[in-house]
């Protein structure tokens, strides 16, 4: 599949799907929105996502992620749904890519990286909306279609394993 009609498609499956029945930034004052205590922040683009952004929205901006995986859309604290980039329609759940012997394999699970901000991760994967964490999957089974989304979840996946420590599990046990 093309890697535009990939992301679009997966951009389109997370439109309205949303992680709790009700909104969930009420619950934490939408604190994966809100710029780090240093003030810093951002969302991952996926391989030519800043398409999307072209014109960038006002209050958003396009950097160099420092890590190097890519480019990094910082914005405003809020947004218009159309205007989320694919990072934040994931959100709090991960679409983890590994290389296997006969190709790939995908385990959908709470980010890592939400676990310093999130009050989802507690209740995990089976707290969600049963059709956002569908919509997650087949967002990503597109994804993988596409073989620039492909290396770029392989690789992102690599990077949250290795920065972001789990105690007692990894990204591939437990259910979902
Ligand atoms: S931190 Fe979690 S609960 Fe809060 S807005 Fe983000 S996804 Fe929803
Ligand atoms: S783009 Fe929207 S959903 Fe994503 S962090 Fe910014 S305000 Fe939140």
């Amino acid at each position: 599949m093309d890697q535009w009609d990939a992301l679009d498609t997966a951009r389109h499956l997370l439109m309205d799907e949303t992680p709790l029945h009700r909104d969930c930034g009420a619950l934490c004052d939408a604190a994966c929105c809100q710029p780090d205590p240093e003030g810093k922040g951002g969302m991952l683009l996926f391989p030519g996502e800043e398409r999307c952004y072209d014109p960038l929205p006002q209050g958003f901006e396009i950097t160099e992620d420092p890590h190097g995986m890519g480019l990094l859309l910082t914005c405003r604290g809020t947004c218009e749904r159309a205007e989320r980039p694919l990072a934040c329609r994931f959100f709090p759940l991960f679409p983890y890519v590994r290389e296997t012997d006969g190709g790939v394999a995908l385990a959908v699970r709470m980010d890592r990286r939400a676990c310093v901000v999130c009050p989802l991760v507690e209740a995990g994967v089976s707290g969600m909306k049963g059709t956002f964490a569908h919509a997650v999957r087949q967002a990503a089974k597109v994804l993988l279609n596409a073989k620039p989304h492909r290396d770029y979840l392989v690789k992102l996946t690599s990077f949250i394993e290795i920065t972001y420590t789990l105690d007692g599990g990894t990204a591939w046990s437990g259910s979902a």
